[in-house]
């Protein structure tokens, strides 16, 4: 492996010099966490850590910015105290944390490394390093190799043969990229950025990040002005950039936070369609339409469209990207469309769906409050959804199954449920508050199937999500069986999450999931689109391949927090990957329209 690629999957803290993505900040507590858990700290104090991460992780906004605006506070979001608040100004000032340096210095670097394989939590870690000599990752996959994990207590044969593919999934340095919103955060602070140059005249970003895909490898900006040096030398001023790659007339790189390369070339506004064209890709995608130039006797590259005549070349098209396409015949084509997966057959003859977007959205059916594991009451989480202009939500705290979070019972759950009652009464008589409550639930699928709470409960929601947290290193017959089991209950109105996985951290669960969708579609079960950046789960494949079934598709944040109701945008932009319209999409219908959808007899 080459010596510049990360061998893990997540990134190493000991080298960051400075700290600006919100996600960063919540790995860094998410691992204070692990790493006082190893060490067998206070369950209050682990779990302080582990509440701070996940509202991190829920705030859209990138910190930094909240940081230098001098009428804001962190304090100003629920759930963040002052003590959180220190903590936050410590990272984003010093990109450190004192208590994760203290950690440093207590725990060897190799429990780093372990605790990056996904699966391996701090419990696990400890018996492992208490077994078995271990100083690296390697060691560890040469004594699964060798049969010697399995001979441990609580351990096994699966459990190994686990572990084992599971260290193939953190080396993969696929498995080391930034989460889009991630990336999005660092995009947004440096268009920003560029914008203060007043050689600039217009700004654009593109690559991966402007395809909406799940992970960033590396961030392309283009700027158009007339004075290249003067562009350039505010780039390489901006106060994240590691240090100067290359810096060229046209084009300056950097490294920029956590280590990602952000490449800026700066054209003429004849070429500014073409060149944002071109460095949007996808790769698949610009070998196709190079090629379909080519057949109109046309040429095609990052400075336009040119047609060679006697007199020579000429260019007929740059300026804007809907004239590149124009030029060789097509309609624009949407950047998430840009994969080479059908879309030149669309366009070809006019049928570029209409993608969704976040307008359309009226309602969000899957989020938590405190009654489990959320970080805000039902009315903090209600007047959020009011302030984001949301038309009905369904509150679905988890089931008693998932301990954790204090699962709710049939009891509480109707505890709830009456005070949601009350709440959308004396919301009815509110002038002006169209809002509704759905009455609902995240019901656990069992380990040995069926579902945590008797049809009896469940006939009394207007809303169940029926989700798999448990189990997951199942067959995949067995997992298969239990989702079939859920789709198929009349009372069960959409599966969370379907597939279970954490970008970057945890591979899906073995699922046939086109059995699980041929199924959804012949009980009118949706599946979700779990919008929470780690998830984007079902993925845009997958979606698609629900859309192409017939099975309609709810997009829901899974918030838990009311900053968590934001990630909404990222479960839109997989949808528009997939290909997805409104209409493909419940929640974004009226309220009685959805319940209409749902009618299962
Ligand atoms: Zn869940
Ligand atoms: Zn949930």
């Amino acid at each position: 492996m080459a010596a510049d690629v990360p061998d893990c999957g997540t990134p190493h803290y000991r080298s960051i010099a400075s700290i600006v993505t919100n996600a960063e900040i919540a790995l860094i507590f998410d691992h204070v966490a692990d790493l006082l858990e190893y060490q067998g700290s206070n369950v209050f104090r682990v779990r302080a850590y582990r509440n701070a991460s996940r509202l991190v992780q829920g705030i859209v906004e990138p910190l930094a910015t909240i940081r230098d605006a001098s009428d804001r506070s962190f304090q100003d979001f629920d759930g963040i105290g002052k003590d959180l608040a220190q903590k936050l100004e410590t990272l984003l000032d010093s990109g450190q944390l004192p208590m994760l340096k203290q950690l440093e210095e207590e725990v060897p670097q190799v429990v780093f490394d372990l605790m990056r394989v996904p699966g391996l939590g701090p419990k696990k870690v400890k018996l492992l390093m208490a077994a078995i000599e271990l100083e690296s990752l390697d060691d560890l996959e040469r004594a699964c190799q060798e049969g010697k994990v399995s001979l441990l207590k609580g351990f096994g044969k699966k459990t190994e043969s686990t572990i084992l593919s599971n260290i193939a999934f953190a080396k993969n340095p696929d498995n080391s990229r930034l989460l889009w919103n991630e990336a999005d955060q660092i995009v947004h602070l440096l268009i920003e950025w560029m914008k203060e140059c007043q050689a600039v005249q217009q700004v654009e970003a593109a690559g991966s990040w402007r395809r909406g895909k799940e992970t960033v490898g590396d961030i392309d900006l283009l700027v158009e002005s007339h004075q290249p040096s003067d562009v350039m030398n505010h780039f390489v001023a901006w106060e994240h950039a590691d240090h100067v790659m290359v810096r060229g007339d046209t084009k300056t790189s950097i490294r920029g936070p956590r280590g990602i390369q952000v490449d800026m070339r700066v054209v003429e506004k004849k070429s500014f369609g073409a060149a944002w064209q071109y460095f949007t890709g996808s790769k698949e995608h610009n070998i196709r339409l190079r090629s379909r130039a080519k057949r109109l006797g046309l040429s095609i590259n990052e400075y336009g469209v040119s047609q060679l005549d006697q007199s020579g070349e000429k260019i007929v098209a740059g300026q804007s990207e809907k004239e590149v396409y124009k030029a060789v015949g097509l309609e624009w084509i949407p950047p998430e469309l840009r994969e080479n997966h059908g879309e030149f057959e669309l366009a070809e003859n006019d049928q570029i769906p209409k993608l969704i977007t976040l307008q359309d959205i009226r309602g969000d059916l899957h989020m938590h409050t405190t009654a489990t594991d959320g970080e805000a009451t039902l009315l903090e989480m209600v007047t959020a959804a009011i302030d984001r202009g949301l038309r009905y939500i369904a509150i679905t705290d988890h089931s008693k199954r998932v301990t954790m979070a204090r699962g709710l019972d049939a009891t509480r759950l109707f505890e709830q449920w009456e005070a949601i009652d009350r709440l959308n009464e004396s919301l009815a008589s509110e002038e002006g508050i169209p809002l509704v409550i759905l009455k609902g639930i995240e019901v656990d699928i069992l380990e040995k199937g069926g579902l945590d709470l008797s049809d009896e409960v469940l006939s009394h929601a207007d809303w169940v999500v029926a989700s798999l947290h448990y189990g997951q290193q199942q067959s995949q017959e067995q997992i298969t069986g239990r989702l079939l089991d859920a789709v198929c209950n009349p009372y069960v109105s959409c599966i969370g999450h379907p597939t279970g996985r954490l970008i970057n951290r945890r591979p899906p669960y073995k699922v046939d999931l086109q059995r699980v969708i041929n199924a959804a579609a012949d009980h009118v079960t949706c599946l979700e689109i779990n919008a929470n950046p780690w998830r984007l789960d079902l993925d845009d494949r997958f979606a698609a391949a629900a859309k192409e079934a017939g099975v309609k598709l709810a997009i829901s944040t899974d918030a838990h927090s009311t900053a968590g109701l934001d990630v909404m945008r990222c479960g839109i932009l997989q949808a528009r990957r997939a290909g997805l319209e409104a209409k493909d999409v419940v929640n974004t219908r009226p309220l009685q329209e959805l319940r209409n959808v749902l009618q299962k007899t």
